[in-house]
């Protein structure tokens, strides 16, 4: 049984004490039994919000990690240090490392094995331009960087793997993919899956959808076949409307 999961991305917001008020607030709620619930606060406060939480539901994950395991690389940060204050998963790819920080398929197959090597969980984020859809490639772009960047780990390591399709144009814009934009691709991902290992395996990893998934249309696209749950930006930054989501599953 595919796991349902909703997983809220605050990336450079919220500081310390902003942290522990939302954390109270969602510790403060009835959650729901049947779904894995994570959240990725910035760094520097990673480790209060891990005590915050520890032994509640509610999981801290991370936004990123570098692809060595120490060394001079200032103002990074290791899969160990993340270990360390008690993150056992990371997320990879995320459109806006690519963009702005220069991860290509390349250097996110390194942070793919690093974080494997030290048995961290991925959420694995890929997704087309708006370019792309346009040009009818939106196939072929997410199928390279799931060759490029996850494909090379082993049948056995699937199980430490979580994806995140997230088309860029659908990303802080306020745009959504269709719920059958959703399905589509993500049926198409299952089947990429497949094709290079098992079905399985296909059948048997989450799948979450991102891209300004909002109380009013996360019921909807959760409620599609191949959409395990959502990768959340803007709306997982209030405490209401991320419950919202989180109870969207029918
Ligand atoms: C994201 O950052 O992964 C994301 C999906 O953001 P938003 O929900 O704000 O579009």
């Amino acid at each position: 049984m595919r796991k349902q999961i909703v997983a809220g991305n605050w990336k450079m917001n919220n500081d310390l004490s902003q942290t522990q008020m939302l954390l109270k607030e969602l510790k403060s709620k009835m959650l729901p039994e049947e779904v894995r619930i994570m959240v990725a606060p910035a760094y520097t406060n990673l480790y209060q919000a891990y005590e915050t939480l520890r032994d509640h539901k509610v999981e801290v994950i991370a936004q990123n990690m570098h692809q060595s395991d120490k060394g001079a690389f200032t103002g990074e940060v290791s899969a160990a240090m993340l270990r360390s204050v008690g993150v056992k998963t990371v997320i990879l790819g995320h459109s806006e490392r690519r963009a702005y920080f220069n991860e290509d398929n390349s250097v996110l197959s390194e942070k793919v094995n690093t974080a494997l090597e030290n048995e961290m969980e991925i959420i694995f984020c890929f997704g087309e331009e708006l370019t792309d859809r346009k040009a009818g490639n939106h196939y072929d772009v997410v199928k390279k960087q799931l060759e490029e960047g996850l494909f090379h780990i082993s049948e056995e390591n699937w199980k430490h793997v979580i994806l995140a399709y997230e088309p860029v144009w659908a990303i802080g814009t306020g745009e959504t993919a269709t719920p059958e934009q959703a399905q589509q691709m993500h049926h198409f991902i299952r089947e990429t899956l497949s094709e290079n290992y098992t079905k399985k395996i296909a059948d048997s990893v989450s799948i979450l959808y991102g891209g300004s998934v909002k109380p009013d249309n996360a019921r909807e696209i959760f409620s599609k076949p191949d959409v395990d749950g959502g990768l959340i930006g803007g709306a997982a930054l209030d405490s209401e409307s991320f419950m919202e989501i989180i109870n969207a599953f029918e």
